[in-house]
C-alpha cells in the first residue's frame, strides 16, 4: 500500500512517515501543495493524507483538482481544532474522512485502515442508510424523500454516524470530532445534540435508525429488515 502525505510541517510529516512505514506502508511526502498535487497525479497512491494549510496550493485546491479529474483516491484530511466549517467543507469537496490535529497515531492508523477496507465504492457523494439519504455535496439530508432541517453541527454529527454506519461510534469520539472537546466536559453536549438530532431524524418516522449502545455511544443502522 502506497500513501502520499502532503504536509508542510516537517516534524508531523516525518512522524507520520516513520509510524506508517513501521506498519508496512510505503510513504512519499510532499511539503508543498503544488508538488503534492503533481505527485498525486503521477503516483498510483492508495490513499492521500492531506493538510489544509499548505504553501503553494492549499489542501482544498489539491482535493478539488483531484476530484475534477474523477480521481477517486481516498483522501484523509488533517484539520485544525475548532473548525467545523473546515470539516464540512472537506466532506463537501469529496474528502473521505478527516482527523483533527493533534491526533493520536493509533487513531490515524485506524482511520486509514477503515478507509482502505471499505474501498473506493463507498466514496459516493451520497450516503444511504435505510430510507435516510445524505447528499454530502449539497449538504442535505432526507428521510423517505422528506428533507431534514439540520443545523451544521447536526449535519456533521449525522454524517459522522452515516460514514461508519453499523459501527458503534463512542461518545468520546463524537465529542472530539464534532465539538473538539474531551468527553469529560462534553458528555452532556453530545447527549443534548443527539436528542435533538433524533427528534428530527427518527421521531417523525416509523423505523428508528439511531440506536443507543448503553454506556458506550451510538450506532446508525437500519434494523427494520432484520
Ligand atoms: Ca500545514
Amino acid at each position: 500500500m502506497k500513501l502520499l502525505i502532503i504536509e508542510d510541517e516537517i516534524k508531523t510529516a516525518g512522524f507520520l512517515k516513520k509510524g506508517l512505514e513501521e506498519n508496512g506502508f510505503s510513504i512519499d511526502i510532499a511539503e508543498d501543495g503544488g508538488i503534492g498535487a503533481s505527485l498525486a497525479r503521477q503516483g498510483d497512491y492508495d490513499l492521500i493524507i492531506l493538510d489544509v494549510m499548505l504553501p503553494g496550493l492549499d489542501g482544498w485546491s489539491v482535493l478539488q483538482a483531484l476530484r475534477r479529474r474523477r480521481d477517486l483516491t481516498p483522501v484523509l484530511f488533517l484539520t485544525a481544532r475548532d473548525n467545523v466549517a473546515d470539516r464540512v467543507h472537506g466532506l463537501e469537496l469529496g474528502a473521505d474522512d478527516y482527523i483533527v490535529k493533534p491526533f493520536a497515531f493509533s487513531e490515524l492508523l485506524a482511520r486509514i485502515r477503515t478507509i482502505l477496507r471499505r474501498g473506493p465504492l463507498r466514496q459516493a457523494a451520497t450516503l444511504q442508510v435505510g430510507d435516510l439519504e445524505i447528499d454530502v455535496q449539497r449538504h442535505r439530508a432526507s428521510r423517505a424523500g422528506c428533507v431534514l432541517d439540520l443545523t451544521p453541527k447536526e449535519f456533521l454529527l449525522l454524517s459522522l454516524l452515516a460514514r461508519r454506519a453499523g459501527d458503534v461510534i463512542t461518545r468520546t469520539l463524537i465529542a472530539e470530532q464534532v465539538w473538539d472537546i474531551n468527553f469529560d466536559s462534553g458528555a452532556n453536549v453530545v447527549d443534548v445534540h443527539m436528542h435533538r438530532l433524533r427528534a428530527k431524524v427518527d421521531d417523525p418516522f416509523a423505523a428508528r435508525l439511531i440506536h443507543t449502545v448503553r454506556g458506550i455511544g451510538y450506532v446508525l443502522e437500519d434494523r427494520s429488515r432484520r
